[in-house]
């Protein structure tokens, strides 16, 4: 098995060499894939609990590959990142996701992850100019969600390219929140407009420390005037919990799955499927 590959002391094991092997030929077939932009930007619908509004979609790449079937993201984004293939599908989703979210209904914003490695390149700021431009979106309904990663490396240069980005007129949300290290002070560090906390909190939400954490943190985002969304909403004493502690976001299988665009642009999908 792959485990006991790993723990194995011969560093020429068979099964590691498989596997950089099967890596790397995913790495070009992933290269190719952006090329032909194979890539699709599924979205998922954030929720307004008290209304069952969706306020927002999150764009999320898809990966259908010919053979392999459907790669997860969590397999293909960190090979893209380390292959440098990232800023190129990056630019693929945001672009996507720009025209598409121009097919939905007007008040629906469009969040687009942005990897740390996006950062690095120093054009970022023109690459977003350019896709609102291209799809004639408001710069009001384009969201763009970052992680703490962004603060983590080279964060001085990093902290001025997201306020050029913010000065755009974009929003800037914090995803992931709250499983990092030092996730609070990244809060103060700059004026986000939304806070995504991670599924992990939605996981252990019947623990009553979880609920005690999360109460501080909707404090916090109150005190900070932030919008507060939960991740990974799957269940309805989830939802009951959210409601308890004053979280009016939620985005999850509960209320919807990631869909294609067409899912979404239709009229009839506005109304709540739960
Ligand atoms: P993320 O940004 O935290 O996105 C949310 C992930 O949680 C998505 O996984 C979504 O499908 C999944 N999810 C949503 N609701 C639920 C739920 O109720 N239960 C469970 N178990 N999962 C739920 P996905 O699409 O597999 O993406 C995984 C990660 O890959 C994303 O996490 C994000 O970090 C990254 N990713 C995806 N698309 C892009 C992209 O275009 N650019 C970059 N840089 N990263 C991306
Ligand atoms: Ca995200
Ligand atoms: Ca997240
Ligand atoms: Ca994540």
């Amino acid at each position: 098995s792959k485990n006991a590959g790993r723990n194995c002391f011969n560093v020429y094991s068979p099964d590691l060499k498989v596997e950089a092997d099967q890596r790397s030929l995913l790495e070009i077939e992933l290269r190719e894939a952006i090329w032909r932009e194979e890539i699709e930007v599924f979205y998922q619908p954030v929720v307004e609990l008290g209304t069952g509004r969706m306020v927002s979609v999150e764009a999320l790449a898809r990966w259908h590959h010919p053979t392999r079937g459907f790669v997860p993201p969590a397999e293909f984004i960190p090979i893209a990142e380390e292959a440098g293939l990232i800023v190129e599908l990056g630019n693929l989703v945001l672009a996507k996701a720009c025209r598409d979210a121009m097919k939905m209904p007007d008040e629906v914003k469009v969040a687009v992850n942005l990897s740390a490695v996006q950062f690095t390149k120093s054009n970022l700021v023109d690459v977003v100019k350019f896709a609102l431009a291209e799809s004639g979106l408001p710069e009001c309904r384009l969201e763009l969600e970052i992680t703490e990663s962004v603060f983590l490396a080279d964060s001085a240069e990093n902290l001025k390219t997201l306020r050029s980005l913010k000065a755009l007129g974009v929003s800037i949300a914090l995803d992931d929140f709250g499983v990092g290290y030092s996730a609070l002070s990244y809060l103060t560090a700059f004026p986000f407009d939304k806070v995504k906390v991670d599924k992990a909190f939605m996981d252990r939400i019947d623990r009553p420390e979880t609920r005690a954490v999360l109460g501080s943190i909707v404090q916090l985002v109150r005190t900070l005037n932030l919008a507060i969304v939960a991740e990974g909403v799957e269940t309805q004493q989830q939802v009951d919990e959210m409601g308890a502690l004053g979280i009016p976001l939620g985005q999850g299988y509960f209320f919807h799955r990631p869909v294609p665009l067409a899912d979404i642009a239709s009229p009839s999908s506005t109304a709540p499927k739960w």
